[in-house]
């Protein structure tokens, strides 16, 4: 389907909207050797047609920065492009920074020493079954416990090993800390106590300046008489910043942040839907929890992104082997399909069933199964929950934490803060102070130069 050739007056192109920004800017072509920046505009904007051929000067310099953050190719060993942006991508995040030096801990269910956290440099400094009285083992042993931590963990310092660098997270060169504070059924207000508790006793020794906290207690209690908040204040005078998720229950009745998210030092992060696209264009809300607390504090105080997020799948399950199955059919020769069904018998019902089917039947119960898994190729998959956007936020604390070691807790929320965008159309309440900017940070952190303003483009736009 071909797009019909339009003749656009210089009149005509001035008052066409950037298709990216929507706003009304002079718009350049983009460069013929820019295949890189295209592939990526394909991805993100299908729907587009053509006119992603002409985009504004700031939208190009953006996404070029953020695509050259990126591998060469962002398809797979097929040529297809992968379903879900990379969040540098759509946070137009670029390398200058990335967590180097500095040392987060993870509260959670439980963790896994997954390779985007092993390689090319092993970077989890200590483990620790925090209810536990002794220290317990690395946790190789595949149990679902692993599975929240080690997708907080990679969401916000994966090196992206498993998918060639694609889906890296923010923070790939921080180190880490993981704490074990309960278990996949449940983690228990005196767990997350006794986690930050640890930090306390031990913050000095590893160097942690962040604790992310993905997970939260169950009850509203004014923050003075809540051992766990009051934990995250004296964790704040001494140097460490806890970022914790909003929760996810913004729509229901009881709304409410509860501790440690509703701490008033805590920098607690919120959801927006990004539609797995770059830039603020086209946000829809998330479901994310919002203040005001039972003390009357607005929380949450940023957003990030917490849905279409490429997270891993935890490896040596049911769930890893049905991937990595479905990917290596996906690839096969149509003759090859069904005698490849036949014989790996997988235990799987949407496959037994299509076993002397058409090539066409199969392929479609492997798309459809790769869909209802929301699986990406054989490693990854997409998740949401504001689990997800607070690992965000603790990536971009620490490049705060790389560029100025001595930044306090209070001044590295502050920046934050100071360096996100409203979301317009969504009431404060729910936002804060807006979406989390890493460009912004950049050049507060004087990690960026200011961005030129639009060359002439030989189009006038009086
Ligand atoms: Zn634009």
């Amino acid at each position: 389907m071909n797009a019909i050739p339009r003749t656009t007056s210089p009149m005509e192109e001035a008052r066409t909207p950037c298709p990216v920004c929507s706003r009304v800017r002079p718009l350049r072509a983009l460069e013929a050797n820019a295949s890189g920046l295209q592939e990526l505009l394909q991805q993100a904007f299908p729907e587009l047609g053509d006119a992603r051929e002409r985009l504004c000067a700031s939208c190009i310099e953006q996404l070029a920065s953020a695509r050259s953050a990126l591998p060469e190719d962002l398809r797979d060993e097929r040529g297809k492009l992968l379903p879900i942006l990379p969040l540098a991508v759509r946070l137009r995040a670029t390398t200058e920074l990335s967590g180097r030096g500095v040392t987060i801990a993870f509260l959670d269910s439980g963790f896994f020493p997954h390779p985007d956290l092993e390689k090319p440099r092993a970077r989890i400094r200590h483990y620790e079954e925090v209810l536990r009285t002794s220290p317990g083992p690395h946790p190789a042993r595949v149990d679902v416990s692993s599975w929240h931590g080690m997708m907080t963990t990679v969401v916000c310092a994966g090196s992206g090993h498993l998918s060639r660098g694609l889906y890296r997270g923010l923070a790939s060169e921080a180190e880490l800390v993981l704490l074990k504070v309960g278990t996949a059924r449940r983690i228990r207000p005196q767990g997350i106590e006794a986690g930050l508790r640890w930090v306390r006793a031990n913050h000095a020794r590893f160097g942690i300046r962040i604790v992310n906290v993905s997970c939260g207690a169950d009850q509203p209690i004014p923050w003075r008489r809540d051992p766990i908040c009051l934990l995250v204040e004296e964790l704040a005078r001494e140097g460490v910043l806890v970022v914790c998720a909003a929760g996810n229950r913004g729509h229901e009745t009881r709304h409410q942040v509860i501790a440690p998210a509703s701490a008033p030092s805590a920098l607690t992060v919120g959801g927006w839907n990004d539609g797995n696209r770059p830039g603020m264009g086209r946000a829809r809300p998330y479901h994310s929890s919002y203040g005001p607390t039972i003390d009357g504090l607005a929380k949450p105080e940023i957003v990030a992104p917490a849905i279409w997020i490429a997270a891993p799948i935890l490896p040596r399950t049911v769930s890893h082997e049905l991937a990595l199955f479905l990917e290596e059919l996906d690839r096969l020769p149509d003759e090859k399909l069904a005698p490849t069904l036949r014989a790996a018998r997988f235990p799987e019902p949407t496959l037994t069933a299509v076993e002397s089917a058409s090539p066409a039947v199969i392929r479609a119960a492997i798309a459809s199964l790769q869909r209802e898994r929301k699986l990406i190729g054989g490693h990854y998959q997409h998740v949401d929950g504001t689990s997800f956007a607070a690992p965000i936020a603790s990536a971009l604390c620490a490049w705060v934490l790389e560029a100025r070691p001595s930044a306090s807790p209070r001044e590295v929320k502050e920046l934050l803060c100071a360096c996100a965008q409203p979301l317009e159309g969504l009431a404060p309440e729910r936002q804060g102070f807006g979406v989390v900017q890493p460009r912004r940070l950049l050049r507060a952190l004087g990690r960026l130069e200011e961005e030129r303003p639009a060359p002439p483009t030989g189009v006038s736009a009086s």
